[in-house]
């Protein structure tokens, strides 16, 4: 398992950025092969064309001898129902190899596609992730990601005519109205709040009388920067006013499309007031407290694992390794 990867880039002086889980595809996206649609089509055919179906968002994986995605042949998609939506082009590996996705949901069985890779089996996603290699994780989170908008994005949000799929899945354009339609993305601001040696961490409603504590996060408005962001959903959740906001990294999380934007963010005040509507608890941690729980050694409470980047918002600040 390799994750949250610190590397290192020699560019002149060396620039330290994080690779996390859901990151790290190293897929040329084919911007120019997306434009030519009946390309696309005998591409899909190619014999070096390689799938990559899902079954309700599940991908196929394989665990032997390695954990790793199981990409099959085209030969099964001319079986499948039409109402599948067809293969999304994800991209081609170096070795200019066309990779595409397919949503499966529609096939009241699968074991039967399943079974086209060898020890093959659908696999929830965020399972998977932790246990593929690091850059197969970023492919992931981008089919999963384009395949949930299809899935949910059938129908023109203009006319109420369906749409279809073009540039191999990175835009819907609808056949009445000629309304284009884009995947979205959902940023996510993710902060940990500190002040001096302490710092904030609180309990969501949804996992009230758990012991899992993380940092506070929101969705941003629209029109907003993220600085203002990071400080709209502290006041909100928290009552703090935040001074100084410091990015640190970003993931991609595929559940089902956000960007999660992490910061560090300086709290101007000890006083912490619930948002009860949200949030079960929030409370300062101290900083010996905050590397005991990184060790899984504070009684009573939990924090996230190195898939997610608050694990590594939380540590940078506990290890003095965060730049604020
Ligand atoms: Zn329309």
């Amino acid at each position: 398992m390799f994750v949250g990867i610190v590397r290192s880039v020699a560019i002149g002086i060396i620039l330290l950025s994080y690779t996390h889980i859901f990151a790290g595809n190293p897929f040329d996206r084919g911007d120019h092969a997306r434009r030519d649609e009946d390309a696309l089509k005998k591409m899909v055919r190619q014999q070096n064309a390689r799938i990559l179906p899902f079954h309700n968002l599940q991908p196929l994986v394989r665990r032997s001898p390695e954990a790793e995605l199981a990409w099959i042949g085209h030969e099964f998609l001319y079986d499948l129902p039409e109402e599948a939506g067809g293969p999304k082009f994800l991209g081609l590996d170096c070795a200019q190899n066309p990779h595409f996705a397919v949503d499966i949901s529609k096939v009241e069985d699968p074991s039967g596609i399943a079974a086209l890779a060898e020890n093959g089996a659908f696999e929830d996603g965020r399972m998977a992730a932790t246990e593929i290699p690091q850059e197969q994780s970023g492919i992931l989170a981008q089919a999963r990601s384009n395949l949930n908008w299809h899935a949910q994005h059938r129908f023109c949000s203009v006319c109420g005519v369906e749409s279809q799929s073009y540039r191999g899945g990175l835009m819907r354009e609808c056949p009445s109205c000629k309304s284009q339609h884009f995947p979205r993305t959902d940023p996510v601001a993710i902060m940990l709040v500190y002040r001096g040696e302490k710092c904030v961490m609180g309990q969501t409603l949804a996992r009230q009388r758990s012991t899992f504590y993380s940092c506070l996060a929101g969705f941003m408005d629209q029109g907003e920067s993220i600085e203002e962001g990071v400080r709209r959903e502290v006041m909100e959740e928290a009552g703090l006013p935040i001074g100084k906001v410091t990015y640190h990294s970003s993931q991609p999380w595929p559940f089902p499309s956000s960007l999660m934007i992490g910061c560090h963010a300086e709290a101007l005040s000890d006083d912490i007031l619930v948002d009860t509507g949200e949030m079960a608890d929030v409370r300062w941690f101290t900083k010996e407290e905050v590397k005991l729980a990184l060790e899984h050694k504070l009684e009573g409470v939990n924090i996230p694992g190195p898939i997610a980047i608050a694990h590594h918002l939380i540590k940078a600040w506990a290890t003095g390794t965060a730049n604020i």
